[in-house]
């Protein structure tokens, strides 16, 4: 059985062809590469190991060349560049977006509870805590981008696609919702509010679709 893999984002499809589509990241047909079993030299390792010895000399010159050209680029990326390079590394991303994903769904929830109750306090708590998610959304939307760029390559394929759409939605419904609680704090109990809540529901439900593509892509599952 053979063994594809995407250059985008690394998915491995076993088959005697690769897949018209990736099922994680969207990449066509064209993006896989077939991995083929590196052929061993028939040598037993002692006798690899004696050459070694051997070739040290132009061995240790061979190795330095990569590590020298490495040094090199890393000394040409800019101080913004190495950063963002440190930011995918560490992977900023995924940690910064669990404050919205986290904190989005109670949010909506408690506007819900408000909206069913009449309890004007649960309307509070959750235009604070919208508040917070407003104030993460920069970072995300800032190392998701970067992150897309360098490790997908800023590939544009319909599940980036939907991912970047999800998370605009959500961006813009969480800053809609709160400016419209700001400027109208009885709207939960005005006759307006299934439209406020249904703008809530569908902003929580893009971050979990930017969720679950994002789970995907770094599960591979
Ligand atoms: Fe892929």
């Amino acid at each position: 059985m053979k063994k594809w893999e995407c250059t985008i984002c690394g998915y491995i499809h076993e088959g005697d062809e690769p897949p018209d589509e990736c099922p994680v990241c969207g990449a066509d047909k064209s993006k896989f590469v077939e991995i083929k079993e590196e052929e061993k030299p028939a040598e037993s390792s002692s006798a690899q190991e004696a050459e070694a010895v051997e070739k040290e000399p132009d061995t240790s010159t061979a190795a330095s060349e990569p590590a020298a050209a490495a040094t090199k680029k890393k000394e040409t990326l800019s101080g913004f560049d190495q950063i963002k390079d440190l930011l995918v590394k560490h992977h900023l991303h995924p940690i910064t977006v669990h404050t919205p994903n986290g904190i989005l769904p109670i949010a909506v929830i408690m506007l819900l509870l408000s909206w069913v109750s009449g309890n004007i306090f649960l309307g509070k708590a959750a235009a604070l805590n919208l508040f917070f998610v407003i104030l993460a959304l920069p970072v995300v939307i800032f190392t998701g981008i970067v992150e897309w760029k360098k490790k997908y390559q800023g590939a544009v394929t319909g599940k980036f696609k939907i991912k970047i759409a999800a998370a605009s939605v959500t961006a813009a419904g969480s800053v809609i919702t709160l400016a419209w609680y700001l400027i109208d704090n009885t709207v939960l109990t005005s006759s307006g509010a299934w439209i406020f809540i249904l703008i809530a529901c569908i902003t929580v439900l893009a971050a979990g679709l930017a969720g679950h593509i994002g789970g995907k892509l770094v599960f591979k599952d």
